[in-house]
């Protein structure tokens, strides 16, 4: 472990998790945070309960801004462990000279977003701190869902089972960097940004067995997938063709040399579940995003590993993702 935490800390891939093993799971070890899901499932099993902070720069993008994104994020990982998200806390630090009708749109930002989830915020706080203290602005969220489906978890994967992403990836992470670095796009890319617990009740209503369930956040679907292949002690087997990716994001990655796999989204989910229930599966997936695909299957090739097949026949190991991907992406 580095003397002094780096930016590479908070990528969401191999130095995060080496920060939260050494650091945090030192300390605050226990059964339930051990299991290291989306959101921990507390009172047997009847409810989810997850947090996350909130440092996007830009404040706001396309698609989106800090507001709608702190809403996403944490109902996201509550909807991810199969829960209606229900009561949020939000604690905002602002930098002293923010423009209070830029805070306005933010928190209605957050307002609508809360509306989609069917949730409400029921405690807060609010800090304001001298000028150069903080960058603009900083949301933390916490959540507590109400768990409408049991049993998901990313230990279940087994041989066989099919890989489902729910629509193109990478466009946030593309999004956010084209804002940062001002590349003028004649593309009308924006984020993926949005709630997911509507998708997760079409699925659950829809009678698919979920097996598995994780939105694609810091670190992108390769974080996804690499953390599900070690937990479940499998080998995913990803089809390289199959995996859904927008011109704009493809042109974006290839400009700046990054794979659209470790891209971060907030929008988009992976999904495991039996092989009898991929086609099903898929169906409930296209009715919102037409681009969700099925992109590989659970073997035991390689435990613990992730392999990318091309349609050429070859293949190679996705690792989770490492160095400084993007700064303050979320
Ligand atoms: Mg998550």
């Amino acid at each position: 472990m580095n003397k002094n935490i780096t930016l590479a800390h908070g990528n969401g891939g191999q130095e995060n998790s080496e920060l939260i093993s050494k650091i945090f799971y030192k300390y605050f070890k226990n059964d339930i945070l051990q299991k290291s899901e989306d959101s921990a499932v507390i009172e047997d099993g009847k409810l989810a309960f997850s947090t996350d902070s909130f440092t996007v720069s830009p404040l706001f993008f396309s698609g989106g801004d800090i507001g709608k994104l702190s809403i996403c994020g944490t109902c996201n990982d509550l909807a991810m462990m199969g829960a209606r998200p229900k009561y949020l806390t939000c604690s905002v630090i602002i930098e002293e000279g923010f423009p209070t009708r830029e805070l306005e749109k933010i928190v209605r930002s957050m307002k609508k977003e809360l509306k989609i989830n069917g949730a409400i915020v029921v405690s807060g706080d609010t800090k304001v701190v001298p000028k150069g203290a903080v960058d603009k602005l900083f949301i933390n969220t916490t959540g507590i869902g109400e768990i409408e489906y049991k049993g998901i978890s990313a230990s279940n994967l087994k041989d066989g089972m099919s890989i489902l992403v729910s629509r193109d990836i990478g466009s946030h992470g593309a999004t956010i960097f084209s804002a940062r670095e001002g590349i003028e796009l004649e593309s009308n890319l924006k984020t993926d940004c949005a709630s997911l617990y509507p998708q997760v009740k079409a699925l659950i209503d829809s009678k698919i067995e979920i097996v598995a369930m994780r939105d694609a956040t810091r670190g992108g679907v390769s974080a996804v997938l690499n953390e599900w292949a070690k937990t479940s002690n499998v080998c995913i087997e990803i089809q390289e063709e199959k995996i859904p990716i927008q011109e704009s994001v493809q042109g974006i990655c290839e400009m700046l040399g990054f794979e659209a796999m470790d891209l971060a989204n907030e929008g988009t989910f992976v999904l495991a579940v039996p092989k009898s229930n991929e086609v099903r599966a898929l169906e409930v997936l296209k009715q919102t995003h037409s681009s969700a695909e099925i992109i590989g299957s659970v073997s035991m090739e390689y435990q613990g590993k992730v392999i990318l097949k091309s349609s050429w026949g070859t293949k190679r190991f996705l690792d989770l993702p490492s160095g400084e991907l993007l700064p303050r992406i979320c």
